[in-house]
């Protein structure tokens, strides 16, 4: 399965680095659907640890799969860690480092802690290094001052990439023993805090949504030396060109292969670096040179062929097998564009947008009043002169306000230097020179720091928010004058069925008139998709196929000819194609649901009857076209809210029934008939009544779904 989002971290065994972006600190680039976003300094690793919950967190809320590479060894050479824990187990080894390592952004125990472990063994034990002056109980200050001998110097991974250093040697130039030590401690508590998520290769199967693994950028040192921009720090150039080269990977079929390929003695223990014994097809994605060979799964506008496929056997697919399918299949199908931010509204954002500046860019006031230093007074009341000239909104105080003094201020001006307290022109009285207050308002009051809102360079709003009118507002403050969102998502609406034709077109009461494609084209419109009217077909395959062949769009909905009938004509020329799959979902109303690619294109074929169309569309295709548009997927919104009325329910199925709140709980519709389309426009929602047999009666708590839940 793919990852969605691919985040590289260069980890740091140092202490804090400051503010401005350093070499040799933290640095990590993320690239998600193929895009790099500039590389994020991270000062210290209390500061990246937070950062990386944060990333983790907001990927598990997405429904996204993440890849998280780090430069550090995840273990030891084999044996160390049933010495250390008692038994084979580099992840309880992890635990063991967490529990005993005091980190902090001043500085850490690993030279004591080193010591410690060296001390459980006979002889000098296997760490060596101390970068302080003073002498740290059981640790050399050189390597071959060891006597102990009991593990290699190396790990099976070290042998194989050249260069590589021991992690016993825990600091000096390229020494990696320190960023080990605190690195698998702070992954042993992201992995506490994300337990259902994240798995560790290579000891764990990569079945849960966030994966750790471990990787060395030398792997691809010419391309980043290649690739480096100008006055560029090394580090970041690496996390960049890394992230982006484990993309081409995937996409080239590679990473899969490079994951899938690690020594037992690595497995089991010690650990291994991704790309390790895959260097050329590493070294080519780095390179951007077309892979040797091609990807294993051949993709038709992003979709696999057999992405509509079900598990095999005959019976009915309960309603969240079904979604759970499409889920896990369906993936963006649209290209990114830019656009202005004031016309954004409803669009998809197609990468996370970082803050350009801060809210509020300056510190300012709050209050209209005067502003002081507060460490320059003593508690009481205050009697200041004032300085002359004063701090309005768009025009502040230039030069510094004295200790001691105040300054007249005004709401949203910038806090002038000297400034760091405003008090309310409310509490004040004033003269010609002087202002006086009977109380020394808290340090700070009345006042806005820079950034408290939104700091710059942080998270906006991230890909695949879909904007709404406060975001617009949001974007603009931080300086986003134009976003790049999703081009819209086109869908084809096309009514099948000899029997229609449009509304008033004859008496004949053999026709129907089309209901289906006014509320499916209104629908497609609601979602924020470009709506595409395909007209009508009737019930001949030709004309269908002609009708398909020609359609510009991104995805189909059809209604009718679903079933397996002679006159089912969307599911039997669906199927020529060898994509479709003829849904039999356990739902009521709705049963047959036709899913199939023509050329590539999703098709959902939707039930003829309004009723069934209408339900169908909305718990499936809603949340398809919400993953096919870049939006993710969106689930309904629904409430337990008493009944107003009571029913026998069969067993085996899921039932939609068409619904209201009225004053003694939710009302539903009088008949269940799924040609009753006035109970569409009666009701305010659905009722969705689980699979198992049941007895509905008066007040109990059912499931309701308001259509606005669904996005109308
Ligand atoms: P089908 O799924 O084609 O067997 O159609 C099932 C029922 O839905 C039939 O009674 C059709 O006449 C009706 N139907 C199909 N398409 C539409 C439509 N676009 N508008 C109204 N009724 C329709
Ligand atoms: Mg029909």
């Amino acid at each position: 399965m793919r990852f969605d989002t691919i985040a590289i971290l260069d980890w740091s065994g140092g202490n804090d680095r400051g503010p401005t972006p350093k070499k040799d600190a933290i640095w990590v680039a993320v690239c998600r659907g193929g895009v790099v976003m500039p590389p994020v300094y991270l000062r210290n690793r209390a500061v990246a640890f937070d950062w990386l919950a944060d990333l983790c967190e907001s990927e598990i809320a997405a429904g996204r799969r993440l890849l998280a590479g780090f430069d550090f060894p995840f273990g030891y050479p084999a044996g160390f860690a049933a010495h250390l824990v008692g038994r084979a187990d580099p992840l309880a080894l992890w635990d063991w480092l967490a529990q005993r390592l005091d980190d902090r952004p001043e500085g850490n125990n690993r030279f004591a802690l080193a010591g410690q472990i060296n001390g459980m063994f006979p002889g000098v034990g296997p760490f060596w290094y101390n970068g302080a002056a003073a002498d740290v109980l059981h640790l050399p200050r050189k390597g071959n001052d060891r006597t102990f001998d009991g593990f290699p110097e190396r790990r099976l991974a070290e042998t194989c990439a050249k260069g590589a250093f021991t992690c016993w040697q825990l600091g000096g130039a390229g020494a990696v023993g320190g960023q080990a030590i605190t690195g698998m401690a702070a992954l042993s508590r992201l992995r506490a805090r994300f337990v259902d998520a994240v798995r560790v290769w290579p000891f764990q199967p990569l079945d849960g949504s966030i994966a750790l693994v471990e990787v060395w950028p030398s792997l691809i040192d010419g391309a980043v030396r290649a690739q480096q921009e100008t006055g560029e720090i090394r580090d970041r150039a690496q996390v960049r060109v890394l992230a982006r080269t484990l993309w081409a990977m995937q996409d080239a079929g590679d990473l899969a292969a490079a994951l899938g390929d690690v020594p037992d003695q690595a497995c089991a223990e010690e650990g291994w670096i991704l790309g390790l014994g895959h260097e050329d097809r590493m070294q080519n994605a780095a390179q951007g040179r077309r892979p040797a060979k091609a990807p294993p799964e051949t993709r038709v506008q992003g979709l696999s062929n057999d992405c509509f496929a079900l598990p095999p056997g005959v019976r009915w697919t309960p309603v969240d097998e079904a979604l759970a399918l499409l889920r896990d299949r369906l993936r963006p199908v649209v290209a990114p564009e830019t656009v202005a931010s004031h016309a954004a509204d409803g669009r998809i954002l197609a990468r996370d947008h970082l803050a350009l500046r801060g809210n509020p860019p300056g510190a300012n006031a709050a209050v209209d009043g005067y502003g002081f230093c507060h460490g320059a007074l003593l508690p009481g009341a205050q009697r200041l002169p004032l300085v002359a000239g004063r701090s309005a909104a768009g025009a502040p105080f230039v030069g510094t306000v004295p200790p001691g003094q105040a300054l007249r201020i005004l709401t949203g001006a910038l806090v002038p230097p000297g400034v760091d307290t405003v008090v309310m022109q409310e509490d004040c009285t004033v003269s010609e020179t002087h202002v006086g207050f009977a109380a020394l308002p808290r340090p700070g009051a009345n006042t806005r720091r820079a950034g408290e809102d939104l700091a710059a360079g942080k998270l906006t709003l991230p890909q695949g928010h879909v904007l709404r009118p406060p975001d617009l507002a949001l974007l603009s403050a931080v300086g986003l004058a134009e976003v790049a969102v999703f081009a819209r998502l086109r869908v084809g609406v096309l009514s099948t069925g000899d029997e229609l034709c449009a509304p008033g077109a004859t008496a004949d009461p053999a026709r129907t008139y089309d209901a289906n494609r006014p509320m499916l084209l209104a629908l497609a419109a609601r979602w924020g998709c470009a709506a595409v009217d395909l007209g009508h077909v009737g019930d001949d395959r030709a004309a269908l196929r002609a009708r398909l062949d020609g359609a510009a769009v991104d995805v189909v909905l059809t209604s009718g000819g679903a079933s397996a009938g002679d006159e089912d004509h969307v599911s039997a020329l669906l199927r020529e194609t060898g994509a479709m799959q003829a849904w039999r979902i356990a739902l009521k109303p709705g049963r047959p649901l036709a899913l199939g690619l023509w050329n590539g294109v999703a098709v959902f074929g939707l039930p003829g009857n309004p009723v069934a169309a209408l339900v169908c569309a909305l718990i499936f295709a809603r949340p398809a076209l919400g993953l096919l548009a870049g939006a993710g997927w969106r689930a309904p919104i629904g409430f337990d809210v008493p009944a107003a009325f009571e029913k026998t329910k069969k067993a085996g199925r899921r039932e939609y029934l068409r619904a209201r709140i009225g004053p003694q709980g939710v009302e539903v519709f009088a008949s269940e008939g799924s040609g009753r389309i006035s109970g569409l426009s009666w009701a305010e929602g659905l009722v969705e009544l689980a699979e198992p047999a049941g007895q509905v009666r008066l007040g109990d708590k059912v499931r309701f779904l308001p259509y606005g839940g669904f996005g109308f």
